[in-house]
């Protein structure tokens, strides 16, 4: 019987994860829930899934989910912050951890689990561009088996059968272009925080949804590639695909390309992560061609969408860039969707802290922690400096 945690229980990828474990009850259960803030929804998810264990991230929440548990007549153990977290995802309680907590707060349970060895279905792309080569490191000295839990990923994984073999020319990644695609920059200028988030083919949560509008997801991801599959930079190309049907391709050297697809739906990279390398019922139709006609390919517009180079030279510079990259990007996108600033200032003010911050070996993760840290506090001041006005030209 696999014993599941999932941490950002209440999130898209958490409830999807949910959904795929409880329609194989004889084979799996979540033994751990994980949640930010929200402890009625993470109480409602105790209610129905019974685990062992709910951890809220905030410990002034305690009380309200011991209360909260207790009330559900629940033998659930409520536990709060980071420490209880890590401890959770790296210990008994659970042999396989789905990390599905959103941006870098998500690395220290990553961490803790890659190094327990545990089974982890790494959905926080964050935890790999922040501190990648920890991680992995961690996951090889432990055996820890990784397997991807973003579409793209999951894609390159099954065409490849787990591991990179032999012979791999160049990977590709697609991207759906957003909701903006075709937009220029004097169209994006207006953008609102409601625009950005109404995704044309994935229901994700705020966070990614703005980074595909961006592109800053595609980003990540190609950093996110690099790190599980080891391959430069310059081997994992991206290509835009409105359909979302085709998730990656992997080209060998032969000239063979395998793809895969399907509909976009994350419960086919959750089943596959669950049971690999056995195949799972995850809820998930088929996909009729026929019924969806063309699939079209073109070519990232940079020019409009600089988040995706920007990932690309931070990764090209490496050591503590794309640290920094990740944090600017989640202060500048936590700003724009609070409506703070415009949808043009994400880049620049990703740009402004790549050049304030020159890249520094990336020789421990507390120089990352640190990296990560100052890019932060660079970004906020910059957003709360009124006088210095973002340039988005
Ligand atoms: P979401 O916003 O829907 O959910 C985030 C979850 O994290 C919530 O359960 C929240 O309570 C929890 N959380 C937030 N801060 C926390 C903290 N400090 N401590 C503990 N828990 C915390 O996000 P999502 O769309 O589910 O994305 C989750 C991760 O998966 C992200 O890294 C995202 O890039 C990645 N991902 C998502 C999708 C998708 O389809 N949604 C696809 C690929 C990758
Ligand atoms: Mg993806």
């Amino acid at each position: 019987m696999r014993q599941v945690a999932v941490l950002g229980a209440t999130g898209s990828i958490g409830t999807s994860a949910l959904d795929v474990i409880a329609r194989h009850p004889g084979r799996m259960r979540a033994s751990v829930l994980a949640a930010g803030r929200n402890v009625q929804a993470l109480v409602r998810l105790c209610r129905a899934h019974r685990p062992d264990h709910a951890v809220i991230a905030d410990p002034a929440l305690l009380g309200e989910l011991r209360e909260g548990l207790r009330q559900a007549g629940l033998a659930t153990a409520a536990h709060a912050g980071d420490e209880a977290l890590q401890a959770l995802a790296g210990g008994p309680a659970c042999d396989t951890v789905v990390a599905a907590i959103v941006g870098a707060a998500g690395l220290a349970s990553t961490l803790a689990a890659a190094a327990a060895g545990k089974r982890l279905l790494l959905a926080n792309k964050e935890s790999l561009v922040l501190a990648g080569e920890l991680v992995i490191q961690a996951a090889r000295a432990s055996g820890a088996q990784i397997v991807p839990i973003d579409s793209e990923h999951s894609a390159v994984f099954q065409c490849m059968r787990s591991r990179t073999p032999e012979g791999v020319r160049r990977l590709v990644l697609t991207a759906s272009g957003g909701p903006f695609r075709g937009w220029d920059r004097a169209r994006l200028a207006g953008v609102t925080p409601a625009q950005a988030v109404a995704h044309p083919k994935w229901s994700m949560g705020p966070k990614i949804s703005v980074d595909s509008a961006t592109l800053m997801n595609k980003g990540l991801e190609v950093i996110e590639a690099h790190h599980l599959f080891d391959l430069p930079g310059e081997r994992i190309d991206v290509l835009v695909h409105p359909q979302s049907l085709v998730h990656a391709l992997v080209e060998y050297v032969d000239g063979s390309t395998l793809a895969q697809l399907g509909l976009p739906d994350m419960r086919t990279a959750l089943a596959v992560g669950l049971g690999w390398p056995e195949r799972l019922e995850s809820g998930v139709a088929g996909l009729d061609l026929l019924a969806h006609g063309r699939l079209e390919f073109e070519a990232p517009d940079m020019e409009a969408f600089p988040c995706l180079r920007l990932a690309r030279e931070a990764l090209a510079a490496g050591g503590t860039a794309t640290a920094v990259l990740n944090a600017a990007n989640e202060e500048a996108v936590s700003a724009f969707l609070q409506g703070r600033i415009g949808f043009l200032a994400i880049p620049a003010l990703v740009e402004e802290a790549l050049a304030a911050l020159p890249p520094q070996p990336a020789a421990s993760l507390e120089v990352l922690l640190a990296a990560d840290a100052e890019a932060r506090r660079l970004t906020r001041a910059r957003i709360d400096s009124p006088s210095t006005r973002i340039a988005t030209a």
